[in-house]
């Protein structure tokens, strides 16, 4: 049918895609097919949002936004895009902890992936759930409030459930924030002080290649209510006066304002503007959540292979993650760090580095990133998850009949 993730090195196999206006027309769709997914906004980049049969978006379901002020809580339908839930939360005053490096993604799809973004104390984007409405194969919604039994099973769910239709987060008042980007950071200081160049501010990120004589990017961003205290000099490397792109060759306008100016939490957050687009596009990432104890390990072994890996990347990040208890989130009973890789867009090239780089992540406890690219030829990741068998149970009483399985989390159910 020629339907392509956004990044265009998926197909998706689907025989049919629809986007239901109503519940009722959304349930009838489920109800017509015996193998149903739900479809995001298309970004991650491998095969587990897809369907033997049917697809189904929640996109044009009406994009409900309900702030609460006393519980704290914004409920919106699960289709929507973290940019347009975050403008009406600056609009209303109010502000999400986190967001990932793009707004473009769906809430839906980005929780049910343990999507991130970074800093040493900020939980994932799942971790903000209180609640989900899941529409079953057998056209039963269900509510779940976060403490009830299931509810931390059923957040990072791989959309194996059933269909997210509204997810209630949590929010608290606005803030402005700012980013400034420094160059050069010396991979010793990275050796040796991890841990205070990343807790130095409210979100740290560095990129690099992982060839260069140092680390190219240090990307801090600080609350306007918390500030950091750092000046022209960070652990070595130089405050940038221009701003920039972290793929050098990218336009700089993609990205969000830096050079120190403050502004709303939802132009900061993000690396890349709601309006332009975010990364590269013709791209393929992956990424592997290292636990925090081994990070030393994982970059002086990614830095080892850096000639096999480098010539088929754009940029890597390098990000932290806090502990949450939810079963399948990538941060699951651990503080972790994101090492994260975009590549050009050669699957075959891409895949064929993937077995040395997991070579040195896997063993040491690392989660590849479930929306990304991976390929675990030795079956490692289920070992990687404590509760997955509790998971398994809740996939079967929600549905029995296997009908939100595809050939992706058959793999783990
Ligand atoms: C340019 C770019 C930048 C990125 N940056 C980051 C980043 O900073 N941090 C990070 O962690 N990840 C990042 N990602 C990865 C991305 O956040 C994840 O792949 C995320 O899952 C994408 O959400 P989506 O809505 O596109 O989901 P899709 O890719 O459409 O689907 C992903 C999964 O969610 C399920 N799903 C979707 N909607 C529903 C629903 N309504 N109900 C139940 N299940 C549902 C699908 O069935 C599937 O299993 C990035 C991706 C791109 C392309």
């Amino acid at each position: 049918m020629g339907e392509l993730n956004w990044a265009g090195n998926y197909e998706y196999r689907a025989a049919r895609i629809a986007a239901p206006g109503s519940l009722d027309d959304l349930r009838e769709a489920i109800g017509s097919a015996t193998k149903v997914r739900a479809l995001g906004s298309r970004h991650s980049f491998n095969a587990l949002a897809d369907s033997a049969e049917l697809l189904v978006s929640t996109a044009a379901l009406p994009p409900a936004v309900r702030i609460d002020e006393q519980q704290r809580t914004v409920t919106v339908g699960g289709g929507m895009r973290y940019g347009d839930v975050a403008r009406h939360l600056q609009e209303a005053g109010w502000a999400l902890h986190n967001l990932a490096s793009l707004p473009h993604i769906s809430v839906a799809g980005a929780v049910a992936t343990a999507t991130h973004g970074s800093g040493d104390r900020n939980g994932n984007l799942a971790t903000a759930v209180r609640g989900l409405r899941i529409l079953r194969a057998d056209g039963e919604l269900v509510d779940l409030r976060r403490g009830e039994p299931g509810f931390d099973g059923a957040v990072v769910s791989l959309g194996a459930l059933g269909v997210v239709v509204e997810v209630t987060l949590d929010i608290e008042p606005s803030f402005d924030a700012s980013q400034r980007l420094f160059a050069g950071l010396p991979w010793e200081a990275v050796a040796t002080q991890f841990d205070s160049i990343t807790s130095s501010a409210y979100s740290v990120s560095l990129f690099t290649t992982w060839d260069e004589p140092t680390v190219a990017l240090a990307w801090v961003k600080e609350r306007a209510d918390a500030p950091s205290g750092i000046e022209d000099d960070f652990f070595g490397a130089s405050a940038l006066t221009t701003p920039r792109h972290m793929i050098e060759t990218m336009d700089v306008r993609n990205t969000t304002e830096q050079l120190g100016v403050a502004g709303p939490w939802n132009e900061r957050l993000p690396h890349f503007r709601f309006e332009f687009t975010p990364s590269n596009g013709a791209e393929i990432q992956s990424e592997y959540l290292v636990p925090r104890a081994r990070i030393g390990e994982a970059i002086e072994g990614v830095r080892r292979i850096a000639a096999v890996v480098a010539p088929l990347l754009l940029v890597s990040e390098i990000r932290t993650v806090a502990a949450d208890e939810l079963w399948l989130s990538s941060a699951y009973g651990t503080d972790v760090v994101g090492l994260h890789f975009t590549w050009v867009r050669d699957q075959a090239g891409v895949e064929a580095v993937l077995p040395a780089l997991e070579a040195v992540l896997l063993p040491l406890g690392a989660r590849p990133h479930w929306g990304k690219l991976y390929l675990d030829r030795d079956g490692i990741v289920p070992s990687l998850y404590p509760r997955l068998d509790a998971f398994r149970s809740l996939a079967r009483t929600f549905d029995p009949e296997g009908v939100f399985t595809n050939a992706f989390v058959a793999r783990y159910l």
